[in-house]
């Protein structure tokens, strides 16, 4: 079996994180038999540099040609002050998320027992596991409904959503849960939002289909207070454009770092694999930012694109064994101790290979 990756590791922190992901994929490589050839391209503002675009067409090329995409992060101060489609976020990322035509973010949210100090929820609400994904409906909704305009007195955005666009989510997400804990909470505003009502009638009907998942309804306003007050009751939280970016990031602060959280997306035919942290450019060059993110991403990109949930798992497994024989990038330590973004992929590498 041999597969076609696209790295891109982009700007700041991206190439030393993505350095550490690609060591675990050494590993899976050597230990299964998968193949998995590497096609580098450019991204963000290095890719700027040099070819005075930060999405150029040969990197187009490579992730058309892939099987999955595995990004790093882009963006930095010495390209701050270009003009928005040659910035690295905007003509860069968001170039690349719009040629993929993506319709769908996972964020998942673990809060590992060794890490427990560094989140900022007490040990109260954390005393039962928190482990949790917003699936995110990301082609539709608040920010691409029509009419939408400026003018000197009104500015209008429309909400819109239609069956299918609700249908194909719903299912991806009841799909996913079966993979879990088999739980879906969705999250609206049904209460005075037409296109929430649709929302809810469309994933009610999904959910006849999948009898062996528990599915309830939220509230947006809701759920934001849940997240905080009892956030271990979720394991697959499904919803909205505009909803799913607040509660995604809402849920992102319960872990207690960026650096320790993944990111995909699917998108028509390639799946994109990032950390969902940014370049940090604020450590970045200084081998210690933490790669578990890049290496996380690395396990969704096994588990959604290639099907090997019995590797991803043992790579998660080892995440944690690591973070539980008190490894800690700077990021996450409690007491001034640490070890660097190489080390702690080192260490990473080292367990998975004794226990894959
Ligand atoms: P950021 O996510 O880069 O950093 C925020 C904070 O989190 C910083 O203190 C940083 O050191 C820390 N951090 C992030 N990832 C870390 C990791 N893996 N290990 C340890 N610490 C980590 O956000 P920012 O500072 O607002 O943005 C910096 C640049 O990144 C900007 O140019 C921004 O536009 C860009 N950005 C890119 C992406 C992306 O590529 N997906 C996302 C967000 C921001």
């Amino acid at each position: 079996m041999k597969y076609r990756v696209a790295i891109l590791p982009g700007d700041g922190i991206g190439p030393e994180v993505m350095d550490e992901a690609l060591k675990v994929l050494d590993v899976v490589e050597r230990k299964t038999g998968v193949s998995f050839e590497r096609i580098f391209g450019h991204i963000g503002g290095e890719a700027y540099d040099k070819f005075g675009t930060p999405f150029p067409d040969e990197t187009k090329k490579i992730c058309e040609n892939s099987d999955a995409i595995l990004l790093g992060s882009v963006g930095g101060k010495e390209w701050d002050d270009l003009p928005p489609h040659l910035k690295p976020e905007i003509g860069g990322l968001l170039g690349l998320r719009k040629f993929l035509k993506l319709h769908t973010n996972l964020r998942p949210v673990k809060v590992y027992r060794a890490l427990i100090g560094i989140s900022p929820l007490s040990d109260r609400v954390l005393k039962d596991e928190v482990d949790l994904v917003t699936v995110r409906e990301l082609s539709l909704g608040i920010y691409f409904g029509e009419p939408k305009k400026l003018e000197d007195d009104v500015g209008l955005d429309t909400m819109v959503y239609d069956a299918e666009t609700v249908r194909r989510i719903a299912k991806l997400a009841f799909e996913i849960a079966r993979r879990r804990r088999k739980k879906v909470t969705s999250v609206d505003k049904a209460n005075v939002l037409y296109s929430s009502m649709l929302w809810r009638k469309v994933v009610e009907n999904v959910s006849k289909e999948y009898p062996d998942v528990f599915l309830e309804h939220l509230y947006v306003d809701n759920a934001a207070m849940q997240l905080i007050l009892n956030p271990s009751r979720f394991d697959v939280i499904l919803t909205t454009n505009m909803f799913g970016d607040i509660l995604s990031d809402e849920s992102a602060v319960l872990a207690g770092s960026l650096g320790m959280l993944p990111s995909a997306s699917f998108g028509e035919r390639v799946n994109l694999y990032e950390p969902a942290g940014g370049s940090a450019p604020d450590i970045a060059g200084k081998n210690l930012a933490n790669p578990i993110a890049q290496i996380l991403s690395l396990s969704m990109m096994l588990r959604y694109s290639f099907h090997m949930d019995e590797i991803a798992d043992k790579v998660d497994e080892t995440v944690e064994m690591t973070l539980e024989q008190g490894y800690r990038t700077k990021d996450i330590s409690e007491d001034g101790r640490f070890i660097s973004t190489s080390e702690m992929g080192d260490r990473i590498c080292e367990n998975l290979s004794k226990i894959l």
